[in-house]
């Protein structure tokens, strides 16, 4: 909220695409996703950062237009554009992926080294898997 909060000032926000993810659903992405990609899914053995409640899937949206910034890559494009230290694409798409990044940072976040859009909020590893849908957290 912060972050987003500090972004409305420059006529921008936040467009999230993912967050809290049940254990299950790692499972599925990993089972799912070939051997030599592994390294863009969580690995269910450790458990995601996702499945804390601690790690965000996002990027930044023009407040005006509301349609997203371009980057140097998709959501979820698993190829080496996706990395944050990817030194192609165009100037401003760069500049759109670090001011993210720096958003982000201020905020205590860090970013995945292998996907610009992931950030881990910091003591991630202090939380406990979860492995609830979210049909049952309403429930509780
Ligand atoms: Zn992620």
């Amino acid at each position: 909220m912060r972050v987003q909060q500090s972004l409305a000032r420059e006529g921008l926000g936040l467009l999230v695409f993912d967050g809290y993810r049940p254990w299950y659903v790692t499972r599925m992405f990993w089972d799912a996703t070939p051997e030599h990609q592994h390294h863009f899914v969580g690995d269910p053995v450790k458990g995601s950062r996702h499945n804390r409640g601690c790690a965000v899937d996002l990027t930044l949206v023009d407040l005006r237009s509301g349609k997203p910034l371009p980057m140097p890559s998709l959501y979820d494009e698993f190829t080496e554009r996706a990395y944050p230290a990817y030194a192609g694409g165009s100037a401003q798409e760069r500049a759109n992926r670090d001011h993210l990044r720096a958003a982000m940072e201020r905020e205590g976040f860090t970013v995945y080294e292998f996907e610009w859009w992931h950030f881990d909020y910091r003591d991630w590893q202090s939380w406990p898997i979860g492995n609830l849908r979210f049909e049952d957290i309403e429930r509780r």
